[in-house]
């Protein structure tokens, strides 16, 4: 006889979200705290500009062409700031896009890119205004996107709309297909506090947490272009959903495992049901009648033995899937012995993919810098293809 225990475990997978150092390119995400500027300033910051920088090419890019800068009490004051920000060595082969406040003016998004031998790009963009986002319920139903929910005191504000809605208008069509439905969770704080975002994989469902953190940076970070920056926040989301986008082969298969779990269990549950019947006619001398029940029994009992040994080795395969799936083994051999293209992608091919996955949508060219394969793969649908859903 069959013991009709639950074949279903629990599985909780989280991606933390939350960072060593060689020159080489990559993205800096990393906060950069500042004073404000201003115009008084700006033949102070000339000066300093002039010597802090001696002996390294500087150039400014204006409307795709680069010049050399060959007098700085020329340059605008949130241009000279923002290569004093990025001008210690530690920033070699970084590029960082910030954003600028200029006293009485307002703010500058620069970006500023820093070659392996120091020589450094500066472009800045039109005073910053960020669009007014949509509502939760509009954003809800243009983008089909699950409940957007809270805890504690956080709530959908215009910052976390922005960033939400930023980083769902950069997915592709089936990218979105991919990841419709899912529940958005503006929270205080994750665990650690450090923590700016995070999707969780819960059995077969999917939570994707946005906490305060991820606002942290958005006074003094931009991401994209000067031209067409998008809040730092909406990183976050984008490389959430980069995670959910790799975790999902995992996640559908732990969802057909589930199904087959809840089958198998209603199956014992005729069979006990069976079980007790042949109990009864043996009890009540009924013989033939209980020959033929316990004939069943004897060819369904093996059968569903089988079948509940079938869905265990199912769910252990789901959860190999979810640790690592087909997609980031695609993303592993593109990416070859190079580095992550930030440095908090670094510790693992997971944060390596999800950077990589939210700078292909917010900054191609930082990510075309750095990893340009990955950048081809990307853009010919490679994460897609390995996902089975492209
Ligand atoms: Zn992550």
């Amino acid at each position: 006889m069959l013991r009709s225990t639950a074949v279903l475990a629990a599985l909780l997978l989280l991606t933390a979200c939350g960072s060593t150092q060689k020159p080489r390119a990559y993205y800096d995400s990393t906060g950069f705290q500042q004073a404000p500027a201003s115009n008084a300033q700006r033949a102070a910051l000339a000066s300093t500009a002039k010597s802090r920088l001696k002996g390294r090419k500087v150039a400014v890019r204006q409307n795709g062409k680069t010049a050399p800068v060959t007098a700085f009490e020329k340059l605008p004051v949130a241009v000279l700031q923002a290569l004093l920000v990025v001008s210690d060595d530690g920033r070699k082969g970084a590029e960082a896009d910030l954003l600028i406040p200029v006293k009485g003016e307002g703010t500058y998004p620069v970006t500023v890119v820093v070659d392996l031998n120091g020589s450094m790009v500066a472009e800045a963009g039109p005073k910053l205004r960020w669009p007014t986002p949509k509502s939760e319920g509009d954003l809800q139903r243009g983008f089909g996107t699950g409940p957007l929910q809270k805890t504690g005191r956080s709530h959908w504000d215009e910052p976390s709309r922005l960033a939400l809605q930023s980083a769902l208008e950069r997915l592709s069509a089936a990218e979105r297909k991919a990841l419709v439905a899912m529940p958005f969770v503006r929270a205080p704080n994750g665990k650690p506090k450090e923590r700016a975002g995070q999707h969780i994989v819960q059995n077969c469902g999917e939570k994707l947490f946005v906490y305060d953190r991820a606002f942290q940076s958005q006074g003094v970070q931009f991401v994209g272009t000067p031209s067409a920056p998008l809040p730092a926040s909406a990183m976050v989301v984008l490389h959430e959903l980069g995670h959910a986008l790799h975790s999902r082969p995992g996640r559908l298969a732990y969802c057909a495992y589930e199904r087959e779990v809840a089958a198998v269990n209603k199956a014992k549950a005729s069979y006990n049901a069976k079980v007790k019947r042949y109990n009864q006619l043996a009890k009540q001398n009924k013989r033939s009648e209980a020959q033929k029940v316990g004939k069943e029994l004897e060819r369904e009992g093996p059968a569903l033995e089988k079948r509940a040994a079938a869905v265990k080795k199912r769910g252990d395969q789901a959860g190999a899937l979810l640790r690592k799936g087909p997609v980031l083994a695609a993303y592993q051999k593109v990416l070859g012995k190079k580095p992550a293209p930030t440095r908090y992608g670094e510790q693992s091919v997971q944060e390596s993919f999800a950077e990589s996955f939210a700078l292909y949508h917010a900054d191609p060219d930082a990510l075309g810098r750095v990893l340009p394969a990955v950048l081809a793969w990307f853009r010919a649908g490679g994460h897609l293809k390995a996902l089975g859903e492209g």
